[in-house]
């Protein structure tokens, strides 16, 4: 198939709202500012996008012709000829320039929401039996309906005297009713004696009413005399009774499939005679970071290297979520050495952090598009645009990228949600942090197109961003309380909106 004749301009998914939905402008031009001044005059409100005041490019966008990255004010000559390409891109995050034609699959970044979904697709969860007395925090797989009435039989709730209610009525200490004492009912006790009119029989908290009676007279209004009872109060029909299924009648939903099993829960299920109960399987996760400049957590700080943060904050998180983390590998950017590993795999979940993007060294894309599938990579999101999801086989596998704040932020916008899911945990697009209502002290630029994640300190109701909003700054993650997100239809946050701001712990900013 032969190129058309003329310059083929790309414009970015993230801007193609401005081109009337265009993503590909064929003009004629002879130079990359004819070109240009060609697609402006077609989709006028392109322009500022694309052009700052000083007809710069935009820092946030990379200009790219037949593969070759053009500086952002010296462009305007670069002669072009009929069938070349053009293409505008989203930046990467850190903004290294393409090397490669790979980097086009970033020229139309994935939506978050969209990423989300692949992210959450072809989970194949497994269930398991556990005893009751392992199922704390595990998610119970089934519904839970009850075959059995607690209590299974009606029951005292008071230390008195069990009795015919309409036996006590007028009763008072001036004037009591006199009952006879037919025995005792203890907790356990599987006979008792029958209470007929007259009568009262002794009875414990906790043990079988006896046939006849109908309320228990509570042990301080009766004094026990020569075998008879003298009632000094009167008590209502049904007073001081535990109705058998007053608690769980047979046939309720006791508990649903989801929820995540508390202590208490451990106890109702014995309660209902289960023993052990079915739950789902924690996924099993692999950690696989790659850099040739990392060294392992707990390595002395040296010079050109750096150290695995990635891999102790993402055995947290994935813990955090319900995963059981198999084995955390960390390896050079050795493509064979990556490909070999990666063939060996047996996990539910691989979660790899570094090499993710386009650059040179960034084999993992194009190994997961050679041993599986690709399905996302690049997503509309910032930090952590160079994100990837794929399968090999029934594996899910994440790309996160290796800068940490990038790693944190994909981390729980894309492989979070897959591993609480694929364990049944509810919510699992929710994020697990405590949400609060808040306004912004300041204002925050974003792009239209893109979802952004920023980190703020929150004083009193007040979110404030973060200067330092490097994607490498791991401890702009630390001094933050929590995030807030810049939707897609957003091009900032003016000072004083509303937001919901996710916050890293409850007691954040308190
Ligand atoms: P990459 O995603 O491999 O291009 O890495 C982006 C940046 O993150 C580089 O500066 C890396 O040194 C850094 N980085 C990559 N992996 C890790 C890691 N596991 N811990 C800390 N920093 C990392
Ligand atoms: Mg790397």
């Amino acid at each position: 198939m032969g190129k058309p004749a003329g310059i083929t301009i790309h414009v970015p998914d993230v801007l193609s709202r401005f081109s009337g939905g265009e993503e590909e402008v064929l003009v004629e031009a002879e130079t990359v500012g004819e070109a240009l001044d060609a697609l402006f005059a077609i989709h006028t409100r392109l322009r500022p996008r694309v052009l700052d005041e000083a007809g710069r490019i935009h820092p946030y966008l990379l200009l790219v012709v037949e593969g070759e990255q053009l500086d952002r004010s010296a462009f305007a000559d670069h002669p072009v000829v009929s069938g070349d390409e053009i293409d505008i891109l989203p930046a990467v995050e850190g903004g290294a320039p393409p090397r490669d034609v790979r980097f086009r699959g970033f020229a139309s970044r994935t939506p978050v929401a969209e990423a989300r979904a692949v992210a959450l697709s072809e989970l194949i969860s497994r269930l398991e039996v556990v005893p009751l007395d392992d199922a704390a925090g595990r998610v119970l797989a089934e519904d839970f309906v009850s075959d059995h009435a607690v209590p299974p039989f009606d029951r005292s709730a008071m230390d008195g005297y069990a009795v015919r209610a309409e036996d006590t009525y007028g009763a008072s200490n001036y004037d009591p009713v006199s009952l006879r004492l037919v025995g005792e009912s203890m907790p356990g006790a599987t006979e008792t004696p029958d209470v007929g009119v007259g009568e009262a029989c002794r009875i414990m908290t906790g043990a079988p009413m006896p046939l006849g009676a109908d309320a228990v007279l509570m042990a301080e209004d009766a004094r026990e005399e020569d075998g008879r009872v003298e009632v000094e109060a009167p008590v209502p029909p049904a007073k001081n009774v535990g109705r058998m299924g007053e608690d769980v009648a047979v046939g309720d939903l006791v508990l649903r499939r989801g929820r995540r099993l508390r202590p208490q829960d451990l106890g109702l299920l014995a309660s209902l005679g289960a023993g052990e109960v079915t739950v789902y399987e924690r996924p099993r996760v692999v950690i696989l970071v790659t850099g040739n400049e990392l060294l392992a957590a707990g390595s002395a700080p040296r010079p050109g290297c750096i150290i695995d943060s990635n891999t102790p904050m993402l055995r947290a998180l994935v813990r955090r979520d319900g995963g059981v983390v198999q084995k955390a590998l960390r390896l050079k950017d050795d493509e064979a050495l990556i490909d070999e590993t990666l063939r060996a795999l047996e996990a539910d979940i691989l979660i790899a952090s570094g090499g993710s993007s386009v650059g040179r060294e960034d084999f993992l894309p194009q190994l997961i598009g050679k041993l599986g599938r690709l399905q996302v990579h690049g997503v509309a999101m910032r930090p952590a645009a160079p994100a990837g999801i794929g399968m090999i086989g029934d594996m899910k596998v994440f790309l996160l990228p290796g800068n940490p704040v990038s790693c944190l932020a994909a981390y729980d916008i894309l492989a979070g949600p897959a591993v609480r899911r694929w364990g049944g945990r509810p919510h699992a697009t929710g994020f697990p942090y405590p949400r609060r209502a808040m306004t912004t002290s300041r204002a925050i630029a974003s792009v239209p197109g893109r979802l952004d994640y920023v980190r703020v300190e929150v004083e009193g109701d007040q979110a404030r961003p973060l200067a330092a909003k490097g994607a490498a700054i791991l401890s702009s993650t630390t001094r933050a309380d929590g995030f807030l997100l810049v939707p897609e239809d957003k091009e900032g946050l003016e000072e004083g909106s509303s937001v919901e701001v996710y916050l890293y712990d409850e007691e954040a900013g308190r």
